[in-house]
């Protein structure tokens, strides 16, 4: 059996030559990470490995910046920074399903339509910091993205909502369960996360505004499930004392544990 080492070798080359090529420099990798506290409170083995997938992203993908933004190598880093974030455990083979990434210079006015019962169709207008679509691109607003180490203790962060998104959708379904290798571990993953989301929108519906995680995810169980992996990943103490449960099974899914530095620490 020849040729499956042969593929596993050619595999094995394109990587480390997307590698070689994408290598980031070193001051600029030390000013994204400045930018983004919760990024850079990783381990240093966390840290290395989202380094070399943030190479790996940024030889894969494509970024257009709309009404004349420039998006420069710092900014797009900042970009493949946090959506590797929740991919640290899975490989970069978790984001095949797309390519491009459009950068919007602020949040982007979208002209809706809804009918009511009575069929009556009504438009409004949606303002939208992101957006991620099966299958296409996907699309930031760079005010948002820039904005995110500040607004990490809201647990807010449009780059791991989006891509949340993304992971959600990988297996052709936006319903708040990521692609799962049994139907066994599906049932245990959907047991968990409706149990925490109508446990959440029943907080938001009682008035409650004191929640860590953001009050959209309230909406539905797969907005739900893109702001708890928000919270998880930049706000984790926050996640982990509200919904202990869905903190665990995220890291058993994402195979990682953002409190583990911390942990590790005291
Ligand atoms: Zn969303």
């Amino acid at each position: 059996m020849v040729l499956p080492r042969l593929w596993q070798r050619v595999g094995e080359w394109r990587r480390a030559r997307a590698l070689q090529r994408h290598a980031i420099p070193d001051t600029l990798w030390e000013t994204v990470l400045a930018a983004y506290p919760f990024v850079a409170r990783r381990s240093a083995a966390d840290l290395q490995a989202l380094r070399t997938l943030a190479s790996l992203f940024l030889s894969r993908k494509e970024f257009h910046g709309t009404q004349g933004l420039q998006v420069t190598d710092e900014m797009a880093l900042a970009i493949a920074v946090q959506a590797c974030l929740p991919i640290l455990g899975l490989g970069i083979e978790a984001y095949d399903g797309f390519v491009g990434i459009v950068v919007h210079p602020d949040e982007v006015v979208a002209p809706r339509e809804v009918m009511d019962e009575d069929g009556i169709v009504h438009a409004y207008d949606e303002v939208l910091s992101g957006e991620a679509m099966g299958g296409g691109p996907v699309m930031l607003a760079w005010t948002d993205v820039l904005s995110a180490g500040e607004t990490a203790e809201l647990a807010y962060n449009v780059v791991i909502h989006e891509f949340a998104h993304v992971i959600d959708m990988a297996d052709g379904e936006a319903d708040g369960v990521p692609p799962l290798a049994s139907a066994e571990a599906r049932d245990a993953w959907i047991a968990c996360i409706d149990t925490e989301y109508e446990r959440f929108a029943g907080r938001i519906d009682a008035g409650d505004d004191d929640t860590v995680l953001d009050p959209y995810g309230a909406a539905s169980v797969e907005e739900f499930f893109a702001v708890a992996l928000e919270a998880f990943l930049v706000a984790p103490e926050g996640m982990q004392r509200e919904h202990p449960a869905l903190y665990e099974l995220f890291c058993r899914y994402f195979r990682q544990d953002p409190l583990a530095r911390s942990r590790q620490d005291n």
